[in-house]
């Protein structure tokens, strides 16, 4: 579903994706943890071209990313993102944020659009705020509405960097319940995050980054249990 091939990308002198090769298919939770200023984040980013790369390739389902233009925007649209900011519009209602993409972008009728929003804002637990602002949720809610505002694109991946990790300490597992019921329904994900009972309940693989590179690629258990390298066995000291 979504492939990235020798993916470099360098900031300056420093080498951020060191040949990058990952493959997330159809219906599978890919998890990436690593320390800090491992790449995860520039790897997220590259894989819908918000980053350029300086070489390599990057498809989603099947069709190579172009570097800009109309087809990546049509490309991208498939592409559904979160991340640690929620990012809402703050001068929109929770369902004009939901509904604006759809309206615009895929050209979806408002009487459609706002139908679509209203079951996946119920969907994500929050239909009874949809007529509120921003400023007016909780952080998980708000979370929650960027996750109902990235599915009303009906993308084939979702991507998330560290979705919960400006949350509050209650409102994270509101979030990550909700990222659970879309793993189980099927949706092809990249997740980054330190959540490893997340990782462990719902990730097919584990992808350890370190200093740019894929060190490890695993199923939660191999990784959780015997990691093979001293880098991944470092980090796991650090954070169970
Ligand atoms: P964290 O866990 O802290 O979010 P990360 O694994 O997501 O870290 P990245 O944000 O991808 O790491 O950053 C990788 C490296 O690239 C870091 O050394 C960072 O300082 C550097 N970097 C990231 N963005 C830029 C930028 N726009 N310009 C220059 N350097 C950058
Ligand atoms: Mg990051």
């Amino acid at each position: 579903m979504i492939q990235a091939v020798a993916v470099n990308k360098h900031f300056g002198d420093l080498h951020v994706l060191k040949d990058i090769n990952l493959e997330v298919p159809r219906g599978q939770v890919v998890v990436v943890l690593g320390p800090s200023g491992s790449g995860k984040s520039t790897l997220c980013r590259a894989l819908n071209r918000l980053e350029p790369i300086d070489s390599g390739e990057i498809s989603i389902d099947g069709k190579p990313l172009p570097a800009e233009g109309r087809a990546l925007a049509a490309l991208r649209a498939d592409v559904g993102m979160v991340f640690q900011q929620f990012n809402l519009f703050a001068h929109k209602t929770i369902l004009d944020n939901v509904t604006l993409g759809p309206i615009k972008v895929r050209k979806v009728s408002a009487e459609e659009a706002r139908k679509t929003a209203m079951e996946l804002l119920d969907r994500v637990g929050i239909a009874n705020q949809a007529e509120k602002y921003p400023a007016q949720l909780s952080g998980g809610q708000q979370q929650r509405a960027a996750i109902a505002r990235a599915l009303a694109m009906r993308p084939k991946v979702m991507l998330f960097d560290e979705p919960t990790s400006a949350l509050d300490p209650e409102m994270v597992q509101e979030v990550l319940d909700t990222m659970t019921e879309l793993a189980d329904d099927g949706m092809t994900m990249l997740v980054v995050t330190h959540e490893m009972g997340f990782a462990r309940r719902a990730a097919h693989r584990v992808v350890f980054m370190a200093d740019g590179e894929i060190v490890e690629d695993a199923t939660p258990d191999e990784f959780f249990t015997a990691p093979k390298s001293d880098r991944a066995k470092d980090f796991l000291g650090k954070i169970l």
